[in-house]
């Protein structure tokens, strides 16, 4: 029935729409599909009981296919009987004091600060000795979104000994030897992902009890907490008019969809030259963006024992889904406050249903082989 009054609400928007091209900026609303040949109007959604859902992505574009791979995609499990323990070298930041100028956009999944880039390097914070890494490999900090769920309990997309937290705050870097985070994520080890645990303050938790008995003392992260109330307010609303030429070149999009999708292609590997020339979204300048006036800091969200963490090679957890990603979860959680989890649950999506509607977390993945390895 959901499925069915979608298309009925894109056909209608249709039919009220003057012609025009023009290319999408961000993430576009459905069509309603299984299936997309244009890398610019594929979507896909975290509606379980849908083609566009987390099960299928791998089917709904060629350039999705590594979706399907049960090598190393993420997010994982951290089951703590098997992880195994090293003297892992601990992450190092450089320029971690400063605050780096940063916007804030709503994707139509779901609200991402972005790190405005800078060309000089000390204007930049920066990740070295990463686990699994060459040591000195420098990521530069680029990006920060949060993950949540529709059971307000669990919405973390790691989840320790089968323990989900309400939230997740993932940290992207990327590998400044590949000059940007779009050309980084599908070259190979191109990324770090920092996850950190994130409960809401003042609703009683379970402590998380560390394997040598160190009790984390959950920090509260009052700078993130006070970016989360005031800017997933400012992108709240998703500027669907924006897409209004995009739905109504599809306004036959009703009658004709496309549901040829396969599970065939599903798992393979892309060649770098193919996602060069196929895969690359048209840029999206031209998407609503609001400046952070505070600036950004990865501190702003670090919890207290950043000693404390599991790392693995993983993946992106939503299309494509490229294997790069070098994850390091943080064991022990931060806080924010209750006002800050409402703001993000009731941010639009591209269809304009508040997000907790469907959540925004891929769910757990089963992979071959995987070793985590803990610091403690
Ligand atoms: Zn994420």
């Amino acid at each position: 029935m959901e499925v069915l009054l979608s298309f009925l609400i894109v056909a209608a928007l249709s039919v009220t729409f003057v012609d025009g091209a023009g290319y999408l900026q961000v993430r576009p609303p459905t069509l309603g599909q299984c299936y997309y040949e244009d890398i610019n109007t594929a979507h896909f959604s975290y509606n379980r009981t849908f083609c566009e859902g987390p099960a299928y992505w791998c089917q709904i574009h060629i350039c999705w296919i590594t979706c399907g791979s049960n090598e190393r995609q993420s997010p994982i499990n951290i089951d703590t009987r098997k992880t195994q323990f090293r003297l892992l070298p601990m992450p190092k930041f450089y320029n971690l004091h400063k605050r780096v100028p940063a916007t804030i956009r709503n994707t139509g999944h779901a609200p991402e600060f972005n790190v405005v880039q800078t060309k000089s390097n000390k204007d930049r914070i920066i990740l070295s000795n990463v686990p699994g890494r060459p040591k000195d490999k420098k990521y530069v900090f680029a990006q920060l979104h949060v993950h949540f769920g529709r059971d307000e309990t669990q919405g973390s997309e790691h989840c320790i000994d089968n323990i989900f937290k309400p939230m997740e705050a993932h940290l992207v870097f990327y590998d400044l030897d590949y000059g940007n985070l779009g050309d980084a994520r599908s070259k190979k080890d191109g990324l770090v992902g920092l996850g950190v645990m994130v409960e809401v303050r003042g609703n009683p938790q379970k402590p998380t009890v560390c394997k040598n008995g160190r009790k984390c003392k959950p920090r509260f992260a009052k700078r993130f907490s006070d970016l989360m109330e005031k800017y997933y307010e400012q992108v709240r609303c998703f500027p669907l008019e924006q897409y209004r030429d995009y739905i109504h070149n599809d306004r036959f999009g009703f009658f004709r969809r496309r549901n040829s999708r396969s599970k065939k292609y599903c798992g393979g590997t892309l060649s770098q030259n193919y996602i060069q020339n196929r895969c690359k979204k048209d840029p999206d300048d031209n998407s609503l963006k609001v400046q952070v006036t505070e600036g950004l800091s990865p501190k702003d969200v670090l919890p207290y024992d950043t000693d404390l963490f599991y790392t693995y090679g993983g993946s992106l957890t939503t299309p494509p889904c490229y294997e790069t990603v070098q994850w390091i979860v943080y064991k022990c959680p931060i806080t924010v406050s209750s006002q800050a989890f409402n703001m993000l649950q009731f941010v639009e999506d591209s269809q304009k249903d508040e997000l907790i509607k469907l959540g925004v977390r891929r769910p757990i993945q089963k992979n071959r082989k995987v070793t985590v390895y803990s610091s403690f």
